[in-house]
Protein backbone atom coordinates (compact mmCIF):
# COMPACT_ATOMS: atom_id res chain seq x y z
CA UNK A 1 0.00 0.00 0.00
CA UNK A 2 1.20 3.57 -0.70
CA UNK A 3 2.21 5.95 2.07
CA UNK A 4 -0.23 8.57 2.64
CA UNK A 5 1.36 11.76 0.57
CA UNK A 6 3.34 14.24 2.46
CA UNK A 7 3.69 17.38 0.74
CA UNK A 8 6.32 20.94 0.69
CA UNK A 9 3.59 23.03 1.67
CA UNK A 10 -0.29 22.74 1.91
CA UNK A 11 -2.74 25.49 2.03
CA UNK A 12 -3.91 25.12 5.76
CA UNK A 13 -6.87 26.95 6.56
CA UNK A 14 -7.83 28.66 9.71
CA UNK A 15 -11.68 27.53 9.65
CA UNK A 16 -13.08 31.25 10.02
CA UNK A 17 -11.88 32.13 6.69
CA UNK A 18 -15.65 30.68 5.15
CA UNK A 19 -17.19 33.56 8.17
CA UNK A 20 -15.56 36.55 6.62
CA UNK A 21 -16.51 35.62 2.53
CA UNK A 22 -20.49 35.12 3.85
CA UNK A 23 -19.91 38.67 5.56
CA UNK A 24 -18.39 39.60 2.00
CA UNK A 25 -21.16 38.12 0.22
CA UNK A 26 -24.00 39.26 2.73
CA UNK A 27 -23.46 42.65 2.01
CA UNK A 28 -22.83 41.79 -1.77
CA UNK A 29 -19.21 42.95 -1.72
CA UNK A 30 -17.60 40.42 -4.74
CA UNK A 31 -15.94 43.21 -6.21
CA UNK A 32 -12.48 44.13 -6.16
CA UNK A 33 -12.54 46.34 -3.39
CA UNK A 34 -14.23 46.67 -0.53
CA UNK A 35 -14.62 47.03 3.41
CA UNK A 36 -12.19 43.54 4.18
CA UNK A 37 -9.81 44.78 1.85
CA UNK A 38 -9.63 47.56 4.21
CA UNK A 39 -9.88 44.97 7.20
CA UNK A 40 -6.88 42.79 6.03
CA UNK A 41 -4.71 45.81 5.23
CA UNK A 42 -5.39 47.56 8.72
CA UNK A 43 -4.43 43.89 10.43
CA UNK A 44 -1.07 43.79 8.54
CA UNK A 45 -0.52 47.59 9.44
CA UNK A 46 -0.53 46.30 13.38
CA UNK A 47 0.93 43.02 13.39
CA UNK A 48 3.69 44.81 11.45
CA UNK A 49 3.68 47.89 13.12
CA UNK A 50 4.00 49.31 9.62
CA UNK A 51 2.43 53.02 8.54
CA UNK A 52 0.92 51.85 5.55
CA UNK A 53 0.19 48.31 3.91
CA UNK A 54 -1.72 48.31 0.40
CA UNK A 55 -2.80 44.64 -0.40
CA UNK A 56 -2.18 44.06 -3.94
CA UNK A 57 -3.64 40.56 -6.32
CA UNK A 58 0.07 39.39 -6.42
CA UNK A 59 3.87 39.49 -4.60
CA UNK A 60 5.23 40.05 -7.97
CA UNK A 61 2.39 42.92 -8.17
CA UNK A 62 4.00 44.22 -4.87
CA UNK A 63 7.63 44.25 -6.41
CA UNK A 64 6.74 45.75 -9.49
CA UNK A 65 4.41 48.56 -7.97
CA UNK A 66 7.62 49.29 -5.48
CA UNK A 67 9.87 49.48 -8.51
CA UNK A 68 7.25 51.80 -10.65
CA UNK A 69 6.84 54.80 -7.68
CA UNK A 70 11.09 54.18 -6.88
CA UNK A 71 10.86 55.44 -10.12
CA UNK A 72 13.01 52.27 -12.42
CA UNK A 73 12.54 52.89 -15.63
CA UNK A 74 13.74 52.15 -19.37
CA UNK A 75 18.10 52.19 -18.84
CA UNK A 76 17.96 52.03 -15.42
CA UNK A 77 19.86 49.29 -13.46
CA UNK A 78 18.81 47.37 -10.14
CA UNK A 79 20.73 45.25 -7.81
CA UNK A 80 18.83 41.67 -7.10
CA UNK A 81 20.11 38.61 -5.23
CA UNK A 82 20.63 36.09 -7.36
CA UNK A 83 19.46 33.61 -5.06
CA UNK A 84 15.77 33.85 -5.24
CA UNK A 85 12.27 33.24 -7.26
CA UNK A 86 12.15 34.95 -10.72
CA UNK A 87 9.46 36.73 -9.53
CA UNK A 88 12.10 38.93 -7.53
CA UNK A 89 13.48 39.95 -10.57
CA UNK A 90 10.93 39.94 -13.43
CA UNK A 91 9.42 43.36 -12.86
CA UNK A 92 13.05 44.52 -13.01
CA UNK A 93 12.61 43.79 -16.76
CA UNK A 94 8.56 44.62 -16.76
CA UNK A 95 9.93 48.38 -16.23
CA UNK A 96 12.45 48.26 -19.46
CA UNK A 97 15.59 47.53 -16.60
CA UNK A 98 18.24 45.53 -16.26
CA UNK A 99 19.03 43.25 -13.42
CA UNK A 100 22.32 43.58 -12.25
CA UNK A 101 22.77 40.07 -9.87
CA UNK A 102 24.85 39.79 -6.38
CA UNK A 103 25.57 36.52 -4.49
CA UNK A 104 24.96 35.25 -1.54
CA UNK A 105 26.70 34.80 1.89
CA UNK A 106 26.16 30.98 3.34
CA UNK A 107 24.53 31.62 6.36
CA UNK A 108 21.28 33.06 5.56
CA UNK A 109 22.07 32.28 1.56
CA UNK A 110 20.73 36.18 1.47
CA UNK A 111 22.82 38.90 -0.49
CA UNK A 112 26.01 39.30 0.76
CA UNK A 113 26.61 42.55 1.60
CA UNK A 114 30.70 42.27 0.89
CA UNK A 115 29.24 41.71 -2.82
CA UNK A 116 26.50 44.31 -2.87
CA UNK A 117 29.13 47.13 -2.34
CA UNK A 118 31.73 45.75 -4.84
CA UNK A 119 28.48 45.08 -7.27
CA UNK A 120 27.37 49.29 -6.82
CA UNK A 121 30.76 50.24 -7.37
CA UNK A 122 31.70 48.47 -10.27
CA UNK A 123 28.20 49.65 -11.56
CA UNK A 124 29.17 53.04 -11.42
CA UNK A 125 32.84 52.57 -12.44
CA UNK A 126 31.12 51.08 -15.37
CA UNK A 127 28.17 52.69 -16.35
CA UNK A 128 29.08 56.21 -14.72
CA UNK A 129 25.59 55.92 -12.92
CA UNK A 130 24.25 53.91 -9.72
CA UNK A 131 21.99 51.67 -9.65
CA UNK A 132 18.37 52.60 -9.33
CA UNK A 133 17.21 50.16 -6.78
CA UNK A 134 18.23 47.37 -4.33
CA UNK A 135 16.10 43.80 -3.90
CA UNK A 136 17.63 41.34 -1.10
CA UNK A 137 15.13 38.63 -0.47
CA UNK A 138 14.27 37.24 3.15
CA UNK A 139 14.64 33.53 1.75
CA UNK A 140 12.52 30.92 3.38
CA UNK A 141 11.89 33.08 5.49
CA UNK A 142 15.34 33.69 6.67
CA UNK A 143 16.25 37.57 6.97
CA UNK A 144 18.82 38.73 4.96
CA UNK A 145 21.74 41.00 6.55
CA UNK A 146 19.61 43.67 6.45
CA UNK A 147 21.27 46.23 8.36
CA UNK A 148 24.34 45.70 6.95
CA UNK A 149 22.41 45.76 3.22
CA UNK A 150 20.47 49.28 4.49
CA UNK A 151 23.76 51.04 5.62
CA UNK A 152 25.19 50.28 2.18
CA UNK A 153 22.28 51.12 0.24
CA UNK A 154 21.99 54.42 2.40
CA UNK A 155 25.75 55.37 1.61
CA UNK A 156 25.14 55.62 -2.05
CA UNK A 157 21.68 57.10 -1.58
CA UNK A 158 20.05 53.83 -3.05
CA UNK A 159 16.80 52.70 -1.80
CA UNK A 160 16.06 49.10 -1.15
CA UNK A 161 13.04 47.23 -2.08
CA UNK A 162 12.66 44.10 0.41
CA UNK A 163 11.28 41.32 -1.05
CA UNK A 164 9.76 39.38 2.34
CA UNK A 165 7.41 37.71 0.20
CA UNK A 166 8.76 34.05 2.17
CA UNK A 167 9.15 35.95 5.54
CA UNK A 168 5.89 37.22 6.72
CA UNK A 169 6.24 37.39 11.29
CA UNK A 170 10.20 36.60 10.41
CA UNK A 171 12.52 39.58 12.32
CA UNK A 172 15.71 41.17 12.28
CA UNK A 173 16.91 42.96 15.32
CA UNK A 174 13.38 43.07 16.98
CA UNK A 175 11.87 44.62 13.66
CA UNK A 176 9.27 42.62 11.40
CA UNK A 177 10.66 41.78 7.92
CA UNK A 178 8.98 43.45 5.03
CA UNK A 179 9.91 47.10 7.14
CA UNK A 180 13.51 47.75 6.54
CA UNK A 181 13.75 49.21 2.83
CA UNK A 182 11.72 52.23 1.35
CA UNK A 183 9.23 49.56 0.24
CA UNK A 184 8.67 45.41 1.19
CA UNK A 185 6.73 43.13 -0.61
CA UNK A 186 4.52 40.48 0.85
CA UNK A 187 2.94 37.16 -0.89
CA UNK A 188 -0.38 35.72 0.23
CA UNK A 189 -0.04 32.54 -2.65
CA UNK A 190 -1.22 29.27 -1.81
CA UNK A 191 1.96 28.09 -0.57
CA UNK A 192 3.10 30.78 1.13
CA UNK A 193 2.78 30.78 5.41
CA UNK A 194 -0.34 32.44 4.97
CA UNK A 195 -2.54 32.65 1.90
CA UNK A 196 -5.28 34.75 0.10
CA UNK A 197 -5.96 31.67 -2.44
CA UNK A 198 -3.90 34.44 -4.80
CA UNK A 199 -2.44 38.15 -3.55
CA UNK A 200 0.30 40.19 -2.02
CA UNK A 201 0.85 43.22 -0.16
CA UNK A 202 3.15 46.64 -0.69
CA UNK A 203 4.35 47.65 2.65
CA UNK A 204 4.91 51.57 2.40
CA UNK A 205 6.43 54.32 4.69
CA UNK A 206 3.44 56.86 4.89
CA UNK A 207 -0.04 56.91 3.58
CA UNK A 208 0.24 59.58 0.97
CA UNK A 209 3.29 57.10 -0.62
CA UNK A 210 0.42 54.39 -0.08
CA UNK A 211 -2.05 56.59 -2.00
CA UNK A 212 0.44 56.51 -4.99
CA UNK A 213 0.47 52.79 -5.06
CA UNK A 214 -3.33 52.68 -4.97
CA UNK A 215 -3.49 55.05 -8.05
CA UNK A 216 -1.52 52.98 -9.88
CA UNK A 217 -3.21 49.64 -8.72
CA UNK A 218 -6.38 50.71 -10.34
CA UNK A 219 -5.46 51.84 -13.53
CA UNK A 220 -4.42 55.31 -12.60
CA UNK A 221 -7.20 57.08 -13.22
CA UNK A 222 -7.15 60.41 -12.06
CA UNK A 223 -9.46 62.35 -10.20
CA UNK A 224 -12.57 63.47 -12.33
CA UNK A 225 -16.14 62.41 -13.09
CA UNK A 226 -14.79 60.89 -16.62
CA UNK A 227 -12.32 58.47 -17.10
CA UNK A 228 -8.81 60.67 -17.75
CA UNK A 229 -5.17 58.92 -17.52
CA UNK A 230 -1.89 60.69 -17.13
CA UNK A 231 0.17 57.97 -17.09
CA UNK A 232 -0.03 54.67 -17.43
CA UNK A 233 -1.64 52.32 -14.70
CA UNK A 234 -2.13 48.63 -14.13
CA UNK A 235 -5.06 46.05 -12.59
CA UNK A 236 -3.29 45.03 -9.08
CA UNK A 237 -5.51 45.64 -6.51
CA UNK A 238 -6.93 42.27 -4.35
CA UNK A 239 -10.49 41.35 -4.71
CA UNK A 240 -12.35 41.85 -1.89
CA UNK A 241 -13.07 38.17 -1.44
CA UNK A 242 -9.29 37.49 -1.30
CA UNK A 243 -9.12 39.93 1.33
CA UNK A 244 -11.67 38.15 3.14
CA UNK A 245 -9.75 34.64 3.22
CA UNK A 246 -6.98 36.99 4.44
CA UNK A 247 -9.10 37.86 7.53
CA UNK A 248 -9.31 34.39 8.21
CA UNK A 249 -5.76 33.43 8.17
CA UNK A 250 -4.73 36.71 9.94
CA UNK A 251 -6.74 35.19 13.09
CA UNK A 252 -4.05 32.17 13.03
CA UNK A 253 -1.11 33.57 11.47
CA UNK A 254 1.17 33.25 14.71
CA UNK A 255 0.04 29.90 15.23
CA UNK A 256 0.77 28.87 11.52
CA UNK A 257 4.45 30.75 12.87
CA UNK A 258 4.62 28.83 15.50
CA UNK A 259 3.84 25.51 14.19
CA UNK A 260 6.57 26.15 10.94
CA UNK A 261 9.35 27.19 13.38
CA UNK A 262 8.29 23.47 15.99
CA UNK A 263 9.03 21.73 12.23
CA UNK A 264 12.25 23.07 11.97
CA UNK A 265 13.25 22.69 15.61
CA UNK A 266 12.02 18.92 15.25
CA UNK A 267 14.29 17.97 11.85
CA UNK A 268 16.99 19.53 13.62
CA UNK A 269 16.53 17.46 16.94
CA UNK A 270 15.47 13.82 14.79
CA UNK A 271 18.56 14.78 12.01
CA UNK A 272 21.21 15.62 15.32
CA UNK A 273 22.80 12.22 14.98
CA UNK A 274 22.69 12.36 10.55
CA UNK A 275 26.25 13.44 9.81
CA UNK A 276 25.51 14.05 6.18
CA UNK A 277 22.85 16.61 7.01
CA UNK A 278 23.17 20.11 8.56
CA UNK A 279 19.67 22.32 9.31
CA UNK A 280 19.33 25.94 8.44
CA UNK A 281 19.55 27.34 11.53
CA UNK A 282 19.31 31.38 12.86
CA UNK A 283 23.07 32.51 12.45
CA UNK A 284 22.59 34.61 15.97
CA UNK A 285 20.02 35.50 18.36
CA UNK A 286 19.44 38.92 15.37
CA UNK A 287 17.77 36.46 13.47
CA UNK A 288 14.32 35.29 13.81
CA UNK A 289 13.06 33.58 10.73
CA UNK A 290 9.45 32.29 10.67
CA UNK A 291 10.92 29.05 8.51
CA UNK A 292 8.80 28.98 5.95
CA UNK A 293 10.50 26.39 5.13
CA UNK A 294 13.14 24.11 6.86
CA UNK A 295 16.07 23.85 4.31
CA UNK A 296 19.03 21.29 4.84
CA UNK A 297 22.29 21.23 3.56
CA UNK A 298 24.09 17.79 2.20
CA UNK A 299 27.43 16.95 3.05
CA UNK A 300 28.89 17.07 -0.65
CA UNK A 301 31.70 14.24 0.58
CA UNK A 302 28.89 11.89 1.55
CA UNK A 303 28.86 11.32 -2.59
CA UNK A 304 24.83 12.12 -2.31
CA UNK A 305 22.95 14.64 -3.73
CA UNK A 306 19.71 16.21 -3.32
CA UNK A 307 18.79 15.58 -6.35
CA UNK A 308 18.89 11.54 -5.34
CA UNK A 309 17.70 12.51 -2.18
CA UNK A 310 14.93 14.45 -3.51
CA UNK A 311 13.97 11.10 -5.92
CA UNK A 312 14.11 9.12 -2.70
CA UNK A 313 11.32 10.73 -0.87
CA UNK A 314 9.70 11.46 -3.60
CA UNK A 315 9.45 7.39 -3.77
CA UNK A 316 7.51 7.50 -0.45
CA UNK A 317 5.28 10.02 -1.66
CA UNK A 318 7.23 12.81 0.06
CA UNK A 319 7.62 15.83 -1.77
CA UNK A 320 10.76 17.94 -1.14
CA UNK A 321 12.06 20.56 -3.69
CA UNK A 322 15.25 21.73 -4.49
CA UNK A 323 16.21 25.46 -3.38
CA UNK A 324 16.30 28.55 -5.85
CA UNK A 325 18.56 27.86 -8.31
CA UNK A 326 20.46 31.47 -8.57
CA UNK A 327 19.22 33.81 -11.60
CA UNK A 328 22.27 34.86 -12.63
CA UNK A 329 22.65 30.62 -13.85
CA UNK A 330 19.05 30.92 -15.86
CA UNK A 331 19.19 31.29 -19.73
CA UNK A 332 16.82 34.27 -19.59
CA UNK A 333 19.35 36.46 -17.79
CA UNK A 334 22.50 34.89 -18.78
CA UNK A 335 23.96 38.43 -20.40
CA UNK A 336 22.79 40.27 -17.05
CA UNK A 337 26.12 41.33 -15.02
CA UNK A 338 26.87 38.68 -11.99
CA UNK A 339 29.06 39.97 -8.64
CA UNK A 340 30.00 37.34 -6.52
CA UNK A 341 31.56 33.74 -6.59
CA UNK A 342 29.91 29.97 -6.19
CA UNK A 343 28.22 30.46 -2.87
CA UNK A 344 24.69 30.62 -4.42
CA UNK A 345 26.22 27.60 -6.40
CA UNK A 346 27.12 25.77 -4.18
CA UNK A 347 23.83 26.12 -2.05
CA UNK A 348 21.83 25.53 -5.22
CA UNK A 349 24.15 22.03 -5.53
CA UNK A 350 23.71 20.86 -1.97
CA UNK A 351 20.64 21.91 -0.80
CA UNK A 352 16.94 20.56 -0.51
CA UNK A 353 13.73 22.24 0.72
CA UNK A 354 11.89 19.73 3.02
CA UNK A 355 7.91 19.16 3.86
CA UNK A 356 7.18 22.38 6.19
CA UNK A 357 3.52 22.55 6.03
CA UNK A 358 2.19 24.10 9.28
CA UNK A 359 -1.21 20.88 8.42
CA UNK A 360 1.88 18.48 9.01
CA UNK A 361 1.59 16.60 12.24
CA UNK A 362 4.70 15.05 13.86
CA UNK A 363 4.64 11.86 13.15
CA UNK A 364 5.02 13.29 9.46
CA UNK A 365 8.09 14.74 10.33
CA UNK A 366 9.16 11.35 11.64
CA UNK A 367 8.53 10.17 8.66
CA UNK A 368 10.50 12.22 6.62
CA UNK A 369 13.64 12.14 8.99
CA UNK A 370 13.51 8.36 8.79
CA UNK A 371 13.27 8.08 5.02
CA UNK A 372 16.36 10.78 5.17
CA UNK A 373 18.63 8.59 7.43
CA UNK A 374 17.43 6.16 5.48
CA UNK A 375 18.98 7.29 2.04
CA UNK A 376 22.59 7.69 3.71
CA UNK A 377 22.40 4.35 5.43
CA UNK A 378 21.70 2.41 1.97
C1 LIG B 1 6.29 33.86 -3.86
C2 LIG B 1 7.40 34.80 -4.10
C3 LIG B 1 7.25 35.98 -4.85
C4 LIG B 1 6.03 36.30 -5.65
O1 LIG B 1 4.83 36.25 -5.04
P1 LIG B 1 3.51 35.91 -5.88
O2 LIG B 1 2.43 36.25 -4.90
O3 LIG B 1 3.56 34.45 -6.22
O4 LIG B 1 3.48 36.77 -7.08
C5 LIG B 1 8.32 36.86 -4.92
N1 LIG B 1 9.49 36.60 -4.34
C6 LIG B 1 9.69 35.46 -3.65
C7 LIG B 1 11.02 35.25 -3.01
C8 LIG B 1 8.66 34.52 -3.51
O5 LIG B 1 8.88 33.39 -2.85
Amino acid sequence: MASERIMLSRVHLSGTEQKYIDEAFADDWVVPLGPHVDRFEHRLENYLDAPAVVALSAGTAAIHLGLVLLGVSRGDEVICQSMTFAASCNPIVYQGASPVFVDSEPETMNMDPDMLERAIVERYRITGRYPKAIIPVDLYGMPARLKEIIEIADSYGIPVLEDAAEALGSKFDGQMCGTFGAFGALSFNGNKIITTSGGGALVCHDQSTAGRVKFYATQAREDRPYYYHETIGYNYRLSNISAAIGCGQMDVLEQRINRRREIRDLYDALLTDCSEVTVQSNPDSRFQSNFWLTTIAIDNRSGKSPEMLRQYLAEDNIESRRLWRPMHMQPVFADAPYYGGNVSERLFDQGLCLPSGSSLRDSDIIRVAERIKEFFRQ
